[in-house]
């Protein structure tokens, strides 16, 4: 069961969790009034209501999680997101970090390959706030080329490589945010599509994503 209710207690917990994140060196203030908006405890089970403003990736389903706030604000700040932004977001899980890219007003499609996980977001009364989601049950190494090209791609799970599709669906001056690694530990890296099509790599932090698989999951 969720929580569906947002409290003063709630949105103080929030607001210590956006000083923390920003002591520990986020600056994009679109990125840290969205995690101050965004009811962090809905996305979780009312379990982890207590717990759910704490810096940590907590379970869902699936043997899947919710990113660390940290994580999602830090891959969120990488990737620039600018006010209708068309952004691909690749494992939707509990669809919070899709919040947070809608939130600031981007066009987001995203994409999960574990049905029972896309199932659950139907479901969940609060994504009608963003009307400007759209979820589809899918194998992201695909991406969505009916819908490309895309100005950003963000991957919220540990590629063993740069996925060549999804570079195929972004645009020139384009940029895609991804943990590569196949151990417990990725290096986060951002890539920028140049006008040839080649892409400029910059290496980030180390952070530890479930792997990005390949197929859709019944
Ligand atoms: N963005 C999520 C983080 C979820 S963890 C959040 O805010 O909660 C990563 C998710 O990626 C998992 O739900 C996993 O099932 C999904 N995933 C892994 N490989 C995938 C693929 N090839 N296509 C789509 N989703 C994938």
């Amino acid at each position: 069961m969720r929580s569906t209710e947002d409290t003063y207690r709630h949105k103080g917990l929030r607001k210590k969790l956006v000083d923390l994140i920003k002591s520990k060196g986020i600056t994009d203030e679109r990125v840290l009034h969205a995690i101050e908006r965004i009811p962090r405890h809905f996305f979780l089970d009312s379990a982890f209501d207590e717990v759910a403003y704490e810096d940590k990736a907590f379970p869902i389903a699936e043997k899947q999680t919710i990113s660390q706030p940290y994580t999602v604000a830090y891959q969120t700040q990488l990737l620039e997101v600018k006010n209708f932004d068309k952004v691909l977001e690749i494992g939707t899980g509990s669809a919070y970090q899709a919040c947070v890219l809608a939130d600031m007003g981007a066009q987001v499609y995203t994409i999960e390959r574990q049905k029972k996980l896309f199932e659950a977001n139907k479901n969940f009364a609060f994504l009608k706030k963003y009307p400007n989601i759209k979820f589809f049950y899918g194998d992201g190494y695909e991406g969505l080329p009916t819908f490309a090209p895309f100005d950003k791609v963000l991957i919220t799970a540990a590629a063993p490589e740069i996925p060549k599709k999804l570079v195929e669906q972004l645009k020139v001056g384009g940029m895609m945010v991804i943990p590569v690694g196949t151990g417990e530990i990725q290096v986060m890296k951002r890539f920028i599509k140049l006008p040839d099509g080649s892409l400029q790599e910059e290496t980030y932090d180390r952070f530890s994503f479930v792997p990005m698989l390949t197929g859709k999951k019944e």
